[in-house]
């Protein structure tokens, strides 16, 4: 069981584009106009807010933390990789699986 949190997400969110876009690129002169100047604008935040990072991308999809159990976006969650694919996990749901099992007593 590992953790992640949004603040963790936003700390590396130009590391992570690069790390999706640029691996695989063809580096055409579309694929720049396409991935190009959203990187830059997230090499030039320094500190960035959540809002910052969904402004220079376009839509908040790279700061979102969604739950697995109850599809809530979450400021942090629990990971569980069950059959190789990591479970998110949040607060509510795990704090209401505990009450679910004291209440088995
Ligand atoms: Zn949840």
């Amino acid at each position: 069981m590992i953790t992640l949190t949004k603040q963790e997400l936003i700390k590396v969110v130009a590391g992570r584009w690069y790390e999706h876009y640029y691996k695989n690129a063809n580096y055409s002169d579309e694929w720049f106009q396409k991935f190009e100047p959203t990187y830059r604008k997230l090499l030039a935040l320094e500190n960035p807010t959540e809002e910052q990072i969904t402004e220079a991308i376009g839509n908040g999809s790279w700061t979102r933390i969604t739950c697995d159990f109850c599809s809530k976006d979450v400021d942090k969650v629990i990971i569980q990789n069950v059959n190789d694919k990591p479970i998110y996990i949040c607060r509510n749901c795990i704090t209401l699986a505990k009450q679910l099992l004291d209440n088995l007593k």
